[in-house]
């Protein structure tokens, strides 16, 4: 059984101050893994003391140090891509090549920062006035357990880059990725303080974090009713917050689309990480004359799904992350049941020959409307809605009739037809036909789904305060 105890506070591991413990499963297994001694408030003032101590001197450093910096941290985490690999496997649940391919993507996170870092001034000139992008402060980030390093690493890019301390709260559910991750941090050798990560409850150390006084900047990642009570609670002291919620993706199939091409596709995006994804495509509209073909073979698709061990390569879904999750995840296929959404494949329980395990079987509802409460709640794990739709007005209608607009996608074959459709969805992003990513991009939900960007130019960006300077002449 691993225990993990430790805060990382000014450069050093040190046991935390509290002493309530939270028990963890392995998901593939249920059995007992790993118990998790819960920071408490007293180690999240520690946390802040430490980025706030640094602050003045972590935000002066040079541009050069700071990129120094981010290749050292793209560098260690590179380094043990395998371990950090496997713990996602273990604790999460995650295929082990998606897992493989996330542990990258927190390396290519900080060097992509790094290597747009050269090019960007942090002062421009308006005319006559000097524009000065200064670092905003101690930063806090708070991430969710279902793509631990790829969130911490795109958030702490961005705010290094920029010149500000960091303190992270990752999940409590995640303390095994966390401290491996935190290893790999610790040895790129930030200055101390630059650096912190505590983990505990969100009530308890989420909490203590976002109402410090010390904190300047709130990003977050996570559920859109915590995110909602963090915006509010922010707001009486301003503190600048950027909020990457939940979703409920719609995927258009276009009329022009190969069926069981679409169907594929559409499932790629619906499951991607065992469903756990607030990018999953999980509203899947369909042009009404063409449901039925669609649904055969979204059957003949998932039935190439394998869930299982996800330590297997062979395996394309694993568990859930806890019996929580899956508990939902189940009470939603119900509650679809319920409501009378045609079950094409799925429902609840347990694939077939999984004995044990949170394993969900990949589920998808055709004969849905987007009334139902399938389609509106995001239920965050292996469960897709089909709607049909009457024409394309109509599609775009569905698609936008919903709080959430964090990502939307579109098939079919006439490129130029799919682009219009993408220019009229309200969504952060839109992917035409695959679910591909684009690190350099922005990324953000419009509506509910969240308020700010991250990655890229607009993480560093997400993390600076103007300032304009006048009465001297540019040149
Ligand atoms: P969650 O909101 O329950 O928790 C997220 C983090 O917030 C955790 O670290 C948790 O401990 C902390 N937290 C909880 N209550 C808090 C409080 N009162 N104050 C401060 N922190 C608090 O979400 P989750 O179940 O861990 O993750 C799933 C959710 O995350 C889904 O809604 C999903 O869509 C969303 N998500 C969004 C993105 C995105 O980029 N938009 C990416 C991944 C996940």
């Amino acid at each position: 059984m691993r225990k993990f105890d430790q805060a990382y506070i000014s450069g050093a591991f040190r046991t935390v101050h509290g002493r309530d413990e939270l028990s963890l499963i392995n998901p593939t297994t249920e059995e007992p893994s790993s118990v998790l001694v819960l920071a408490d408030e007293e180690d999240a003032r520690q946390a802040v003391e430490s980025a706030s101590q640094a602050f003045t001197q972590f935000s002066m450093t040079s541009k050069q140090e700071r990129i120094d910096l981010l290749i050292a941290l793209s560098d260690s985490v590179r380094a043990r891509a395998d371990e950090l690999t496997e713990a996602t496997v273990i604790e999460y649940g995650g295929p082990v090549e998606q897992a493989r391919w996330r542990a990258g993507l927190a390396a290519d996170n900080f060097l992509a920062t790094a290597t747009l870092l050269k090019d960007y001034s942090f002062t421009r000139w308006v005319n006559n006035a000097e524009v000065v992008a200064q670092a905003v402060g101690v930063a806090v980030h708070i991430v969710p357990w279902n793509s631990v390093y790829n969130a911490i690493s795109v958030k702490m890019a961005g705010a290094l880059a920029a010149g500000c301390p960091v303190v992270v709260k990752p999940s409590e559910y995640s303390p095994w990725q966390t401290q491996l991750f935190t290893e790999c941090l610790h040895a790129a050798g930030a200055p101390a303080g630059a650096i912190n990560l505590v983990t505990g409850l969100g009530d308890v150390v989420g909490e203590a974090l976002t109402s410090h006084p010390a904190v300047r900047k709130i990003s977050f990642t996570g559920s859109t009713p915590v995110g909602t009570a963090i915006m509010r609670a922010a707001a009486d002291r301003m503190v600048r917050t950027t909020l990457e919620l939940g979703g409920k993706a719609p995927t258009i199939v276009m009329d022009d689309a190969d069926v069981a091409e679409a169907a594929a596709a559409a499932l790629a995006m619906g499951f991607t990480n065992n469903g756990q994804a607030c990018i999953a495509g999980t509203r899947i509209l369909i042009p009404r004359a063409r449901v039925d073909a669609f649904c055969e073979a979204v059957k003949v698709a998932v039935a190439k799904i394998v869930p299982g061990d996800p330590s297997d390569t062979a395996t394309t879904m694993g568990p859930l992350v806890n019996r929580k999750q899956y508990d939902r995840v189940q009470s939603y296929i119900r509650k679809g049941l319920d409501e009378g959404a045609r079950l094409v494949t799925g429902g609840e329980g347990r694939p077939a020959g999984l004995t044990r395990g949170l394993f969900v079987k990949p589920t998808v509802f055709g004969e849905v409307t987007n009334i139902m409460t399938i389609a509106r709640e995001e239920i965050f794990g292996p469960v897709l809605c089909v709607i049909a739709y009457d024409d394309e007005e109509d599609a775009v209608a569905i698609a936008n009739d919903t709080p959430f607009g964090l990502h939307a996608y579109v098939i079919g074959k006439d490129l130029a037809r799919a682009r219009a459709i993408a220019g009229r969805l309200d969504a952060g992003r839109v992917a035409i036909n695959a679910l591909v990513h684009e690190p350099l991009a922005p990324f953000g939900g419009f509506k509910r789904s969240g308020i700010g960007r991250e990655y890229g130019i607009y993480g560093i960006e997400d993390h600076l305060e103007l300032k304009t300077i006048l009465g001297r002449k540019a040149g």
